[in-house]
């Protein structure tokens, strides 16, 4: 039940940005988050030492084998930050 009402939020809140995006002339693109917080956003690869699953909620902070250390949410920022430039480089479809 809680999930499903989480669900039904985000979907609000996307359907929102989405027409308001649309009335302001921006761009809005939904980028697929997974491994956000595992990637490093300095090398790109996955750490043996980056938080993973469950057991791993309180990890907040981490280094990666790179020598970046990394504060969980800052670097989950950061990667979505990166893909969705990605996205923007290779080009939205136009309908
Ligand atoms: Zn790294």
């Amino acid at each position: 039940m809680a999930k499903s009402t989480l669900d039904a939020g985000w979907s609000s809140l996307k359907t929102m940005l989405e027409y308001k995006s649309r009335q302001a002339g921006v761009i809005f693109e939904e980028v697929n988050e997974a491994y956000s917080t595992q990637i490093c956003s300095s090398c790109g690869e996955i750490s043996d030492n980056s938080p993973k699953g469950r057991a791993d909620l309180n990890k907040s902070s981490w280094k990666c084998h790179c020598g970046s250390v990394h504060d969980r949410d800052i670097n989950g920022a950061l990667n979505i930050l990166a893909f969705g430039h990605e996205r923007l480089a290779v080009g939205i479809p136009v309908l």
